[in-house]
């Protein structure tokens, strides 16, 4: 069972509690749990809740209050993806198309990767327009994972049961490249996702369904999320998380035989882990792109400690202040202690930029 329905059963009562399915401006469209035919509750949140930095996201449980439509309190969340912030997602569906446009390994491995770090759940690779081409294959070196893999025609209708089965009673974030066949199999899925689809493009003056907003859909026994988001790539991820067995399993599988704790598993000699040449590349790709965000984080923090060290150079040599024994002030102090310890964090000490 999914993370929103333990949530929503271990409510003690349904009654004033709502799903947020969407987040316009300063309205959390909540979805009355215990009436879920009934029309988006447009919920504001009060001056009260502002105050303590309360933050409530797409997928939260919220108690409301239905006299003034505000949100009394958020349920507490159980998972939350970083960007876009969405509450109590289980797991991801990475679409991909057998064909048409051409399944690339290294972009289904950046999702593979992004999914395997953010959400609690493997994600499930959906195959579609196996009408077109039965079954690349590429596709062969993931079977081993513990990716589910289903194969499904939009056309026909063949293998939506077995991706359904897999979605029930949780909640499943859509994610894949333009064309691969996403619209389609929301329709394969339910036709009313059309019409749905549909009002939404027209409140927000789009005339076909190009997801803006990030909106949750219950249909049937289970929640889809369909997010713009989720498929641009994060660069911000680090080496360490990158080098696991969550992004890439065969490192898990692998690992014990790998015999250095601090391996990367890219060229070290004796290291054990086997990727597929496609794997590699991609697992390649990815740990350097995190040691050049990485690289880029570190500059950035050197760079604010040199900008504060000069303001400290400027305020000392003010004349006023030369030969005086006055005491240090409280501020600069601080400023002192700051500096500090970010060059510590940095070990910095001693280096000779910041003497
Ligand atoms: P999206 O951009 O990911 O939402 O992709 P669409 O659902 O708009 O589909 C892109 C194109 O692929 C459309 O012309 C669809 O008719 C077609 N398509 C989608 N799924 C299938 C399928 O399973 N088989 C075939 N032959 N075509 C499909
Ligand atoms: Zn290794």
């Amino acid at each position: 069972m999914g993370l929103i329905w333990q949530i929503i059963d271990s409510l003690p009562d349904k009654a004033g509690y709502a799903l947020v399915e969407q987040i316009h401006g300063h309205f959390y469209y909540g979805r009355n749990l215990l009436n879920e035919a009934s029309e988006l509750i447009p919920l504001t949140l009060p001056t009260r809740l502002q105050k303590e930095k309360v933050e409530v996201f797409v997928g939260d449980v919220v108690q409301f209050d239905s006299y003034d439509q505000t949100v009394k309190s958020v349920v507490p969340r159980q998972s939350l993806l970083p960007r876009p912030k969405v509450a109590n997602i289980d797991q991801a569906v990475i679409v991909v198309a057998a064909t048409n446009p051409p399944l690339e390994p290294e972009h289904l491995d950046r999702l593979l990767c992004h999914a395997g770090l953010t959400t609690p759940s493997p994600p499930i690779v959906c195959l579609t327009k196996i009408d077109l081409e039965p079954y690349p294959e590429v596709l062969k070196q993931y079977e081993k994972f513990n990716y589910p893999i289903v194969p499904i025609c939009n056309k026909s209708g063949v293998g939506v049961d077995r991706l359904e089965h897999l979605l029930g009673h949780k909640m499943s974030v859509l994610a894949g490249s333009s064309g691969v066949g996403k619209s389609s199999l929301l329709n394969s899925i339910s036709p009313q996702f059309s019409l749905k689809v549909g009002e939404v493009s027209q409140k927000s003056t789009r005339g076909t369904h190009t997801t803006r907003h990030t909106q949750i859909f219950k249909v049937k026994n289970f929640y889809l999320l369909d997010t713009p988001g989720f498929s641009r790539l994060d660069a911000q991820t680090s080496q360490v998380e990158i080098c696991s067995e969550k992004a890439f399993p065969e490192i898990g599988y692998t690992g014990e035989a790998c015999a250095f704790p601090d391996c990367k598993h890219l060229d070290e000699e004796g290291c054990k882990v086997e990727f597929s040449e496609s794997r590699k590349a991609s697992y390649r790709k990815l740990m350097e792109e995190a040691r050049r965000w990485e690289d880029e984080q570190l500059q950035s923090k050197k760079e604010k400690a040199r900008r504060q060290s000069k303001k400290q150079d400027s305020t000392v040599n003010i004349p006023l202040l030369k030969g005086s024994l006055r005491a240090e002030s409280r501020k600069s102090f601080k400023q002192n202690f700051d500096l500090e310890e970010e060059k510590e964090e940095l070990g910095c000490e001693g280096n000779e930029e910041y003497s």
